[in-house]
């Protein structure tokens, strides 16, 4: 079945998620004032799915039960599933301008489908079927999951059996007739609170020695022993001042939490890799390679901020310059090549034994690269182009003050015909994608969301066939022995 946005919201409700947030409890994580525009723009991806006009990008079609499923659920099956999963981060990142989240879950899934299968061809272990059941729940229930790999890492220059805290990176701590216990953490996790599922794996590759370490399993968001700690934001308690337009983004945002294992009881059942360390740096690549190609997500917020820059233009009288005008096409060419980037590595994926269409790893790691850069070039045109007013703008509250509002008013009017309030809403929106809680999503996630920009640098140079570049240049010129 899939839920739409109310049917998500009420099942998020019977969750019992302890989450804390300044230090305390929170009490309701679905009606929690700064929570809540994150799970908004995670239901948005269940209301979508039922528009008529969206279905071909926000639906596809179950290999398990031929149903109609939301494609946040779904293992590619074709190359074109991978372009329309391209298109669906483009669409929900324009709607949402913010991180919508569920992603996480569907590139989890779809890795864990390719690893899992290679896992028992090599040792013969039973870990496919497992998964095949798990993603059959996991569809039937149209289930957000929180894809979980970052662990904390301690000391960067050991491996996880050597930090002085062997619980920096999450491990197996127990193994008992009916499952295992695991302890430790994993950072940075997009959209945990409002899952209902998490699934963890691991964060490197490893070696024999951190046997313990190489596991991979998903569990209720719920079971005991998890607690979440939310990440702040820049700005974030301007959601706690009611529906003042000083939020910039009235509708939607994300959040991120450290999500803490304390001793937790995983059955077998759910457990989908253990102690294979062979195979962690595999499911990392492939986990990480689909989660790049992800970040088409930023390619829609970049439509947003686009919008924007454009608006404040025309509000201020400035958008017949010829240089605002030569800003915008800038803007517009960074953005587009982001798509191009997304939209290659999808077309030119391809299918894995398992059957899973998997991504051109080559081109969707150039893609992130590109990501690690251009939005934030984005920005600081929309900056130039805003003008200084979008950080020294005071507050809803003094405009509506009856001592200055009237200050506020006359002097931050522009044309006559443009309602002061449009122009102030668009100046915070810029502030909120640039400097606020959606600088989060569209700057430093599009920094280290799906790895840090040497993760890519590493993978480039794996992937790139550097002999068969030489040959070119050697043929052409002359050369004709092996160099
Ligand atoms: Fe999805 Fe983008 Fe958020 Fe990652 S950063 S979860 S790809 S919206
Ligand atoms: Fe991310």
């Amino acid at each position: 079945m899939m839920m739409n946005a109310q049917q998500y919201e009420d099942s998020l409700r019977k969750l019992n998620l302890k989450v804390y947030m300044f230090g305390e409890r929170v009490a309701s994580v679905v009606d929690d004032p700064i929570i809540r525009p994150s799970m908004n723009a995670v239901a948005l991806t269940y209301e979508l799915a039922h528009q008529p006009e969206f279905a071909d990008i926000m639906t596809a079609t179950s290999h398990l039960s031929g149903k109609k499923i939301n494609r946040f659920t779904h293992i590619h099956q074709s190359v074109a599933d991978l372009v329309m999963k391209s298109k669906m981060g483009r669409l929900m990142g324009s709607q949402t301008g913010c991180c919508f989240q569920r992603c996480v879950g569907m590139d989890a899934l779809n890795a864990l489908s390719m690893t899992t299968f290679d896992i028992d061809k090599k040792h013969g272990t039973a870990y496919y079927k497992r998964f095949i059941d798990y993603l059959t729940f996991v569809q039937e229930n149209d289930l957000t999951c929180d894809g979980a790999m970052t662990d904390p890492k301690g000391d960067r220059s050991l491996p996880p059996h050597q930090q002085h805290d062997p619980d920096m990176y999450l491990r197996v701590v127990e193994e008992k007739p009916d499952g295992i216990v695991v302890r430790g953490a994993k950072a940075h996790q997009t959209g945990a609170v409002n899952s209902h599922e998490i699934i963890i794996m691991p964060t490197i590759s490893m070696r024999r020695e951190d046997m313990d370490y190489a596991v991979s399993f998903a569990l209720p968001a719920d079971a005991d022993g998890i607690t979440y700690i939310m990440g702040r934001q820049s700005c974030d308690t301007r959601k706690l001042e009611g529906k003042t337009f000083d939020i910039g983004n009235v509708l939607y945002g994300g959040h991120e939490a450290l999500v803490v294992f304390d001793d937790v009881f995983v059955p077998w059942e759910r457990v989908f890799m253990f102690k294979e360390y062979d195979f962690a740096g595999q499911l990392v690549e492939q986990f990480a390679s689909y989660h790049r190609q992800s970040y088409a997500c930023k390619v829609g917020v970049g439509d947003v901020l686009i919008g924007a820059a454009q608006s404040i233009a025309e509000f201020n009288g400035a958008a017949k310059a010829s240089h605002i005008k030569d800003k915008i096409i800038e803007m517009n060419q960074l953005n587009e090549t982001l798509y191009c980037g997304c939209i290659a590595c999808a077309a030119e994926g391809h299918q894995e034994p398992c059957g899973t269409y998997y991504v051109n790893t080559l081109l969707a790691n150039v893609h992130k690269q590109n990501i690690t850069r251009f939005p934030y070039e984005i920005a600081r045109l929309a900056q130039d182009i805003a003008g200084g007013l979008m950080v020294t703008l005071p507050s809803e509250k003094d405009l509506l003050s009856p001592e200055v509002g009237k200050w506020v008013r006359k002097y931050y009017q522009t044309q006559k015909n443009v309602p002061l309030e449009s122009r102030l809403r668009i100046l915070r929106l810029i502030e909120n994608l640039t400097l606020g809680t959606a600088a989060v999503g569209y700057l430093t996630e599009s920094m280290h969301g799906a790895g840090s920009p040497q993760a890519q640098r590493i993978m480039i140079s794996r992937q790139v066939d550097m002999n068969a570049k030489k040959k070119l240049a050697q043929k052409l010129c002359g050369i004709t022995e092996d160099n």
